[in-house]
């Protein structure tokens, strides 16, 4: 379905639009493609749909479109304008919130069940996927665009270049897809990087292990990410026991960071818990 909204350039030009980089803005304005990463978010049809930085609304429209009742966080007070026109022409469907996303409890808001679908500014999305994960099972699905370098990590296998922290901490607590590429061309202003959208399904049932223990292990075990663990989780293991950690957990002390699963490192943290215990 398509709106008879006026098209999203006209509709910036009008508005005197400019992006801001400081906002990480960099406009989706074919709305074919913003139907595509809409289409990939699944059915929209019940709950709330939660886009982070709607901007002038592309995506925003998409969503609309497909039948979805969307809270729109968006921290640019400029966009203000352009938004409430698409209010207005899908009445009752869209609420915006003026504000930082980062400030926001996202978990909350509208009816579950809640996804998130977003062109996330590439200065803080790492950080608010990370603070959406510590409440992951609110959530549906998160369907996000991020540079692929991040998307990368974020989808990683074990024992390649990309598996590290972010890897873990994500795939511990969702599925994750790596769906499609978007060129810099598609933006306005361009980016000087590839973009890819991802989509995350929370697991019903991850492996049981305290957060912040895993964020110190990996936190370890990565950041000597060529050093043997033995070697690379003292921090986390003090009086030199990091070898005893390995061997409880079945883990080779000699194995690298990288070759390990998720599995392993929700292991490990549960051991370095039960010492403490
Ligand atoms: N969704 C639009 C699109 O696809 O064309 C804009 C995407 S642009 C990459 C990121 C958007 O996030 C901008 O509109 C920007 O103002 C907004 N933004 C940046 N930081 C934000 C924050 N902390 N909270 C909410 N919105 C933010």
């Amino acid at each position: 379905m398509t709106d008879t909204l006026p098209p999203l350039r006209d509709v910036i030009a009008r508005h005197g639009l400019l992006a801001d980089k400081s906002l990480g803005q960099h406009f989706l304005l074919d709305l074919n493609l913003t139907a595509r990463i809409a289409r990939a978010a699944g059915d929209l049809s019940t709950g709330t749909t939660i886009e982070i930085g709607p901007g002038p609304g592309g995506l925003t429209r998409s969503l609309l479109a497909e039948g979805a009742k969307v809270i729109a966080i968006e921290k640019d007070a400029r966009c203000r304008g352009i938004l409430a026109e698409i209010a207005a022409a899908y009445p009752g469907q869209l609420d915006i919130v003026e504000g930082d996303a980062l400030k926001i409890d996202v978990a909350t808001l509208g009816d579950a069940p809640r996804r998130v679908v977003a062109n996330l500014p590439y200065n803080v999305g790492t950080e608010l996927l990370l603070r959406w994960l510590e409440n992951a099972r609110a959530f549906e699905s998160f369907t996000l665009m991020f540079q692929t370098e991040v998307a990368a990590r974020i989808t990683a296998p074990a024992d390649t270049g990309a598996y590290g922290r972010l890897s873990i901490m994500t795939q511990w607590l969702c599925e994750t897809e790596l769906l499609f590429h978007i060129s810099p061309k598609a933006f306005t202003p361009p980016p000087q990087v590839q973009s890819t959208v991802v989509r995350l399904t929370p697991r019903p049932d991850p492996i049981p292990a305290r957060r912040e223990t895993l964020e110190r292990v990996t936190a370890s075990a990565f950041g000597q990410r060529r050093k043997m663990l033995r070697q690379s989780l003292r921090a986390v293991a003090p009086n030199a026991d990091a070898e005893g950690l390995c061997r409880a957990t079945g883990v080779d002390p000699t194995a690298r960071a990288e070759t390990l699963s998720v599995e392993q490192f929700c292991a490990l943290a549960n051991a370095v818990d039960a010492k403490k215990a």
